[in-house]
């Protein structure tokens, strides 16, 4: 009776083992096969399929040992004989048929650029059902009790594997395709072509709202934007279809899709021995969870490293202009450029409040001396003084000024007021070390992002009109939040007039955002009442552009073509976007011919792979904070 007890636990985990082998097997193809985008060098399938196998095998060794377990002892409570066979049996039909209806749902909804790998999915589909249907032979033979069952059962599925992955890879493992490549001479002919002597400011405001700037201007309560309005070309800026913040600026700086630049998500996977790093992969069969309990250290935030092309910064460089890029998303570690570059991650590390500056020296800036000069800047979130806060908050500001349902529910990790006090001190450290570095030179290119806009409109909205919120919003939170959003975008308003005041004359200052936002009813993070919308905000003012004009809405993958049209520079015919021709003055458009060439890309940064970081999980936890993941 002992020996039966322990052979058919040890059967069961077995039979668990191998189903999830097969599903992990199969969902490393799956990572393959979503992640080859059109500009990805996967060279490393092996390291996929391998790691993706482990992990599965590590949770059907789990699942299995406590399925089998449990299941024995109802058996032995309902008094029944014999072996569970047909218990296993049954389990396995209803958990292979729930995994098949998921993959096929997966396959049929998810849509993907290469219509070669929609194909690709189907023969995915065919091979999970083929490996299934001999997973079932295994389990017969398994569950025969004969003696010579155990073996069989343990060379089938080597050798089924071994079969399916020369199929797979003789059918269907990805090909990289790699990008096209610029020609050297063409490269090198197109920068020391550039002859106009544009300057260039660009304030980047993560998720400006025209919405709100209109009302604002009305009121006389933005007079810098309701200046630059007057002297120059307002357009809306629409977004990409994932509104997903590093995605989106990245494509701002590059004028290519996400496909192509390989910054898909706020974090990226990386298995220890693959040489990429990838965001894609099969959600909703505890992939993710496997990944983050067993092997954290592979969940990182994105990098500059991961950045499969060119920014505009370095085509710039390229072209002898001076630059400087101050806390634009995904530049850490920091890119040598012609000129100086402060990562995102320079504050606290754009969301890490523990770490400072210090911790994390390598990779902050550019030149890494620089830092020694503009560390005085960083503030950190507890530094955010009393006379700051009432800038935004209105009445008494000590103590408990929390929202009221939020301070009740005790959820320390969605704390509004952090994200205020978070928003707040880093952009004003990128800003207040902008002035510094506008003051010691004037680049050709400058440019400030600030983070904040974001964070504050994800989680005071629902205080500015609470009409389309179900749940009711006490009178108190009203008074006090109500005024939170207009009066950051008033601060950042005159944070834009005081940059301008250190700027040369005749320099073109450009605001941008890489979204929208817009009231959320329905959130999924609690506390949360304000989203990302589609259409952001494009403006430009300056000698170069039109007076007082409205330009067709562009999109943000226009704003690379277009700036490279300002400084008389040929647009890469492998960007997305195009040049916004109707925003400049017909004499200067008249004045320069720009052309394009094919690429500028050289292919130097292809390779790319995650840089890990002291900070990541910090960085994780506030991503989490603000709903970006899991
Ligand atoms: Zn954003």
């Amino acid at each position: 009776m002992k020996k039966g007890f322990f052979r058919d636990i040890f059967r069961g985990t077995y039979l668990g083992v191998i189903s999830c082998a097969w599903l992990g097997y199969l969902i490393g193809l799956r990572i393959l096969n979503w992640n080859h985008s059109l500009w990805s060098d996967f060279s490393n399938v092996a390291g996929a399929l391998f790691f993706s196998t482990l992990l599965y095998v590590i949770l059907g060794l789990v699942v299995g040992v406590f399925f089998t377990i449990g299941l024995r002892i109802i058996f032995i409570l309902a008094g029944k004989k014999g072996s569970p066979g047909g218990f296993i049996r049954t389990w396995l039909i209803v958990y292979s048929g729930l995994t098949i209806i998921v993959f096929t749902y997966l396959t049929i909804t998810r849509t993907h650029p290469d219509a070669h790998v929609l194909i690709y999915d189907v023969h995915l589909v065919v091979l999970y059902i083929l490996s299934l249907l001999a997973g079932y032979w295994v389990i017969g033979v398994l569950i025969s009790r004969s003696e010579t069952g155990l073996v069989k059962a343990t060379v089938l599925p080597i050798v089924v594997f071994i079969a399916g992955g020369l199929l797979v890879s003789y059918f269907g493992t990805p090909k990289p395709q790699l990008p096209l490549l610029g020609n050297i001479d063409e490269i090198c002919d197109a920068v020391e072509s550039a002859n106009s002597d544009a300057k260039v400011f660009l304030f980047a405001v993560d998720g400006a709202e025209w919405g709100i700037i209109d009302s604002l201007i009305a009121e006389g309560k933005m007079p810098v934007m309701a200046e630059l309005i007057e002297r120059g070309v307002r357009a809306d800026l629409k977004s990409l279809p994932t509104l997903k913040s590093p995605l989106i600026w990245t494509s701002m700086a590059t004028g290519k899709v996400p496909e192509k630049h390989g910054i898909l998500d706020f974090g990226s996977f990386q298995f220890p021995i693959m040489k990429n790093s990838f965001i894609n992969y099969p959600d909703g069969i505890g992939f993710y969870r496997l990944v983050y309990t067993i092997m954290p250290k592979c969940d990182m935030p994105v990098t500059s490293t991961t950045r499969k092309v060119e920014a505009i910064w370095d085509i710039l460089s390229m072209a002898d202009k001076t630059v400087g890029v101050v806390g634009w998303w995904a530049t850490w570690p920091a890119d040598s450029v012609n000129g100086i570059m402060v990562s995102d991650r320079f504050t606290y590390t754009l969301f890490n409040p523990r770490a400072s500056a210090n911790t994390l020296r390598k990779g902050q800036v550019y030149p890494p001396d620089l830092l020694d000069d503009i560390i005085q800047f960083v503030r950190l979130p507890q530094d955010m003084t009393q006379e700051e806060l009432s800038r935004f908050i209105k009445g008494e500001v000590s103590g408990d000024i929390f929202p009221t349902e939020w301070d009740a529910s005790g959820r320390e990790e969605w704390n509004p007021l952090y994200q205020l006090k978070m928003g707040y001190t880093s952009g004003e450290s990128f800003f207040n070390a902008s002035l510094y570095l506008l003051d010691a030179q004037q680049p050709d290119f400058f440019t400030v992002y600030l983070e904040g806009n974001d964070m504050v409109s994800h989680y005071f909205w629902q205080y500015m009109d609470s009409s389309e919120y179900p749940d009711p919003i006490s009178a108190e939170d009203m008074e006090r939040f109500g005024e939170l959003i207009p009066r950051y975008y008033s601060y950042w308003d005159s944070l834009l007039g005081e940059a301008m005041k250190h700027l040369e004359e005749g320099t073109d200052v450009i605001v941008a955002s890489d979204h929208g936002f817009g009231p959320d009813p329905k959130p999924k993070i609690p506390f949360r009442g304000g989203e990302h919308q589609l259409f952001g905000v494009f403006l430009a003012a300056g000698p170069h552009f039109k007076q007082g004009y409205s330009a067709e809405a562009a999109s943000v993958i226009d704003l690379t073509p277009t700036l490279l049209y300002l400084y008389d520079l040929p647009l890469g015919e492998d960007m997305d976007g195009k040049v916004m021709k109707d925003i400049f003055k017909e004499d200067f458009s008249a004045s320069v011919s720009p052309g394009a060439i094919a690429s500028y890309e050289t292919g130097r940064r292809f390779r790319s792979s995650l840089t890990p970081s002291s900070a990541d999980e910090l960085i994780k936890d506030q991503l989490r904070s603000l709903g970006y993941t899991k």
